[in-house]
Parts: C-alpha cells; structure tokens; sequence
C-alpha cells in the first residue's frame, strides 16, 4: 500500500502513520523525523536545513525531493510506505508522481487529516516529544506521568524549536499557502480521502483503518 498523509501540522499525521505503519506492516517516512536526525548528528543535511525548520519555514524542494528519492530506493520501501509530510508543494507532489511513474507505482490514496487553526495552536504549544525515543505528549490531553520524563523510556522531554508560539503561526501560514492547494490536486486525481481528525486518536484511527480497507487493492487482497 502506498499512502501519502496530509494535514496541519499537529494534525495528528505523525501520530497516524506509526499506528498506519504498524497496522499494514510499512514503513513510515516522516521527512521532518530525518531532517531531526540530520540537524541532531549534524549532518550536512542538517546544517542545511536547520535554518528553514528554526524559521517554520519549507525546506528547499531540490533537497527535499533529492532525500526522499534516495530513500523510497531502499528495499523496505518495494511493498508500500506511507509519506508523513512530504509532499508539501505542488512541485514535490509532481517530481513524486514522475518517480512513481517510472517505477511503474501508483498511489493508493492521499488521506488529509482535517483539524482547525485553533486547535492545531492549542495541540502544537502543549506538545513534548522525548529526545530518545520520540515518543509524544501533551501536556492538557496526554501529559506524563512524571513531569519532563517520557513514560515509555525515561527520556527527557523537550518542546521542538518551532512548536513556539511565533513558528507555529508561520508553520500554518505557509501550510495554507504552500500545501494547501495539493488537496486540489490529489482530489483531481481522484486519490483524496478527508479524515475528520478533531477528535481523540484512537476514533481517527479507526476512521482511518476503516477507509484503507475499503481501497480496492486493500479489499481485493483480503479475497
Ligand atoms: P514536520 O515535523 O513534518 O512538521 O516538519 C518539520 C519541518 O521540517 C518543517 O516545518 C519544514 O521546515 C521541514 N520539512 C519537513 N518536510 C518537508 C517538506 N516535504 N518540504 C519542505 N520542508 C519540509
């Protein structure tokens, strides 16, 4: 199965790719997870792109599709994958769409996880992520147990550079700039699926298991 993710960031569409990944057994591309491990090991990846994430602002395209090109060759990738946050232009979206034609795949579906501003704001200010095993809380709806100490591993918890009140206003600025209009583009295709995800992870969750299992190539395989 091959899936892309869209939405806000704070969304959800993290969260929702490991559980997607876990479910159908493949692999989740987070492109802001790689660009994190690059800046933290200090990559020349990193140092490339540490200034656009700091500012909430888009990576260059070249980069990006560049990184993504190189690990959709990996042999995990040959079953399927699911995309989280790439693409986020239309550019991205066409340089994928030409890779996959000439691999000779198609898309099964592009999912947008639809959430408001307001809440994207609230979600994002309250969000810490541990700093050894990304796992993630909020401190409102999901806090730890013990405060600043992930529950799953003991790490510290951290809140990310851009989950700042300033960056987030910028990060959904040019969200709704910049990717917004792939809704367009995907629903064009006849590929798009709204997932309504204001609501807690595990009812988005099984929205979204019900509508991978209703895709024609998921269905037909189960016979
Ligand atoms: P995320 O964790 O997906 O919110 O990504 C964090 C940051 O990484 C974004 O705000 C961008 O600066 C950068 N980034 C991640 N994916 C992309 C992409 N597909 N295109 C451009 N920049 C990206």
């Amino acid at each position: 199965m091959r899936l892309i993710i869209l939405g806000l960031p704070g969304s959800g569409k993290g969260s929702q790719s490991k559980l997607i990944s876990k479910q159908f057994g493949i692999p989740q591309i987070s492109t802001g997870d790689i660009l994190r491990r690059a800046v933290k090991e200090g990559m020349e990846l990193g140092d490339k792109a540490r200034s656009y994430m700091e500012r909430g602002q888009l990576v260059p395209d070249a980069l990006m599709t560049e990184l993504v090109i190189q690990r959709l060759e990996k042999e995990d990738c040959q079953q399927g994958f699911i995309l989280d946050g790439f693409p986020r232009t239309i550019n991205q979206a066409e340089t994928l769409d030409d890779l996959l034609k000439e691999k000779n795949m198609a898309l099964d579906s592009v999912l947008e996880l639809q959430v408001s501003d307001e809440a994207v704001i609230q979600r994002l200010s309250n969000r810490r992520l541990c700093s050894r095993c990304t796992a993630d809380y909020n401190l409102l709806s999901n806090p730890p147990k013990e405060r600043g100490i992930c529950d799953q591993c003991g790490g510290s918890l951290y809140q990310r550079e851009d989950d700042r009140e300033e960056t987030i206003a910028r990060r959904l600025q040019v969200y709704h700039l910049q990717t917004k209009p792939l809704e367009t583009y995907y629903k064009d295709k006849d590929v798009l699926r709204i997932v309504d995800a204001g609501k807690g992870v595990e009812e988005v969750s099984s929205e979204i298991s019900d509508t991978l299992r209703s895709l024609p190539r998921v269905a037909s395989a189960k016979g």
